[in-house]
């Protein structure tokens, strides 16, 4: 079979009964068991699949299929599937099986996809490279040696992999755009509240959202808006109208901001630095204004992630006690040990490094010196943002300050923060960023360049992105 990377091109293949969703099912099983190596599922829903595929089957030879079929996808091992296992790619969740489904996956299995698959991912969302995980490392499918980026590294390799068509990620500072920059594939962090986060096991609740995987803009948009709008379940999510994404058409002309000083910044990959330069002037020969822009809380955007997030990690993972989920240490001697140790031996490293920093900056001591301090520049940083979108349609910076990096290499904890330097923005301003393939460096890896639109303004930015997707093909 070939290899498809649009559901368009397999649905037409369907209609006109070329293949079968149960084709389709035993190549992307096929595809995971040649990739096993790679590390990317932690779990292959194989007989289920196959089953679904056969129902669907019947389903289209009657007409009455629903919208996505032939849409096969995969699940961060973050997100809810009821009756299925979820760990958070933790000890502390082993064994732990969803009570219920998320949202989006019903939504999608509504509209008669098929899931695959759970994937691996960094533990609890932590992490930039996949490799801090209970399952252990992923690699990147376009060179083992290399990770996939994180924190949905599985999700991502799959996609690049042609394991399934599309992955639900989630990307709470980068981590679907960043893994999708990693792989060379397309990776979008919808506007916060845009998607329900019902049954999704949170990390930093104020800024998680679930994220998509695709191979194409369109893919990305039919899956967005399928999931995307209202639920009952969350309070959060939006009742904003989903518009159709398919039908929107680019303008002619937009007013885009770049940021000047990413140009010559030390910290960035020089072909990384080319490519964005050649990205404003490809953009400015199509005749989209360009504008430079200085943005004055650069060096505030990483402390400021790193102190919201931890301290809502802090509280967010205090469940994970021992007792209601999971792991239960066998070396209990009373309730205080009980929950010492299970915590202890249940979280990693990084999780447990995150706790600490969290509970620490939500002391009473140190509250206002850092959580509230941090509060303010989080707002600041919004503000500043949203002021050069009011002015601008968008913003493009590289997705990562590197292309991914060899196993093992990042060990210190601040240089692995540091490939999160420009995604963390859109997750402090809760606003909407997308990263797309956007050619390679010397080594064959693939850049990634991000565009962040204002809120809510998700189909703008399918539309823009598909001028660059149509530059890069
Ligand atoms: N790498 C970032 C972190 O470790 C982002 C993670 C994410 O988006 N879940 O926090």
């Amino acid at each position: 079979m070939k290899d498809y990377h649009r559901l368009d091109e397999i649905q037409q293949d369907l209609k006109q009964n070329r293949i079968t969703c149960t084709d389709l099912v035993a190549y992307y099983l096929n595809n995971i068991e040649q990739g096993k190596s790679l590390n990317a599922f932690v779990e292959v829903y194989a007989e289920e699949a196959r089953d679904r595929a056969k129902e669907i089957d019947q389903k289209l030879s009657t007409d009455t299929a629903g919208p996505l079929a032939g849409l096969i996808f995969g699940i961060k091992d973050l997100i809810c599937y009821q009756g299925h296992q979820v760990n958070g790619s933790s000890k502390i969740l082993q064994g732990f099986e969803s009570q219920f489904s998320a949202t989006a996956v019903e939504r999608l299995l509504a509209m008669d996809a098929i899931v695959i698959g759970r994937q691996n991912c960094d533990e609890f969302g932590m992490g930039s490279s996949n490799e801090n995980s209970a399952h252990g490392h992923v690699n990147n499918p376009l060179d083992e040696t290399r990770v996939p980026g994180g924190s949905s590294g599985g999700s991502a390799a799959a996609v690049a992999a042609n394991m399934c068509l599309v992955s639900l990620g989630t990307d709470t500072g980068g981590s679907v755009r960043q893994p999708a920059a990693f792989c060379g594939i397309t990776g979008l962090k919808p506007t916060y509240s845009r998607i329900s986060r019902w049954g999704l096991l949170a990390y930093a609740s104020s800024f998680d959202t679930i994220g998509i995987f695709s191979k194409s803009v369109e893919d990305n948009a039919i899956v967005l808006q399928a999931i995307a709008g209202r639920d009952g379940k969350d309070a959060t999510c939006s009742s904003r109208s989903v518009a159709d994404f398919r039908t929107v058409q680019p303008e002619e002309r937009y007013k885009v901001a770049y940021f000047k000083g990413l140009l010559d910044h030390q910290g960035i990959q020089p072909e990384i630095r080319d490519h964005y330069q050649q990205l404003i002037n490809e953009l400015k020969a199509a005749g989209h204004e360009l504008v430079e822009c200085e943005f004055p809380y650069e060096d505030y955007i990483l402390p400021t992630y790193y102190i919201l997030t931890t301290a809502e990690a802090s509280t967010n993972l205090s469940r994970y006690d021992g007792v209601h989920y999971g792991y239960r240490s066998p070396q209990t001697e009373d309730l205080e040990s009980m929950y010492k140790l299970s915590r202890t031996e249940g979280f990693g490293d990084e999780v447990r490094r995150r706790i600490l920093l969290g509970t620490f900056v939500l002391s009473a001591d140190y509250y206002d010196a850092y959580f509230t301090q941090a509060q303010k520049v989080r707002n600041l940083i919004k503000k500043a943002t949203e002021n050069i979108l009011k002015d601008c349609d968008f913003i493009i910076t590289p997705t990562t300050p590197t292309t991914a990096f060899e196993q093992n290499s990042h060990n210190s904890p601040l240089e692995m923060y540091m490939a999160d330097l420009f995604t963390v923005q859109a997750s402090i301003a809760g606003i909407p960023a997308i990263s797309l393939p956007y050619g390679k460096d010397t080594n064959q890896m693939p850049i990634g360049m991000q565009i962040m639109s204002g809120a809510f303004e998700e189909e703008k930015l399918f539309a823009f992105s598909k001028i660059l997707e149509s530059k890069t093909r």
